[in-house]
């Protein structure tokens, strides 16, 4: 499956709205919870025997703790949500910076038809010409095909990346000079 950076934008947003969701729900509690207690402080004045007033502050302090409950919940899903932003932000950035990248590139066949990419024409950008590795271009990544040796009409290389080894080229049977002692 290819992941583009449309992909990527509707995930966030997608992402971030459910966060949202919950984020809200724990805001409305917290805010309902201290509301109640507003109430309930309000109400104590009225009361005139101690031990209604010991049952309203204890009823007090349980409403005042859901609302710290839900107070932190709504601040530790708030970070939580920063935290994917900040991630997906990042993951964005290094998929527009390989989108520019892989368009340097362009697929070529080397004989006996092997699939490589190779830097287009133009654009070198002071590097010198060089060759990537299919399979990590497909994954996404760029990883040069170094060459490892040469001769005979063949030339080898590998992708140190995926450890992907290439043979190309056609061989040539080595020149033996045979104008020797025996003439
Ligand atoms: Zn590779």
């Amino acid at each position: 499956m290819s992941w583009t950076t449309q992909d990527a934008c509707n995930s966030g947003f997608s992402l971030i709205a459910v966060s949202n969701m919950v984020d809200v729900t724990a805001i409305v509690t917290a805010m309902s919870g201290l509301k109640a207690a507003t109430d309930i402080a309000k109400g104590i004045f009225d009361i005139k025997s101690i031990s209604e007033v010991q049952g309203k502050v204890i009823e007090l302090q349980s409403v005042i703790l859901v609302a710290q409950g839900s107070a932190m919940a709504a601040q530790s899903e708030q970070y939580s949500l920063q935290e994917k932003v900040r991630q997906l932000e990042t993951d964005l950035a290094k998929l527009q910076s390989w989108e520019t990248e892989r368009d340097r590139y362009q697929l070529e066949e080397l004989p006996p038809g092997i699939l490589v990419y190779r830097l287009k024409p133009g654009f070198e950008n002071g590097v010198p010409p060089h060759r990537i590795c299919a399979t990590c271009y497909n994954r996404g990544s760029k990883s040069l095909l170094h060459i490892t040796d040469r001769g005979n009409g063949l030339t080898n290389g590998k992708c140190y990346s995926c450890s992907f080894e290439v043979q190309s080229g056609r061989f040539i049977e080595p020149q033996i000079n045979r104008s020797n002692w025996m003439d």
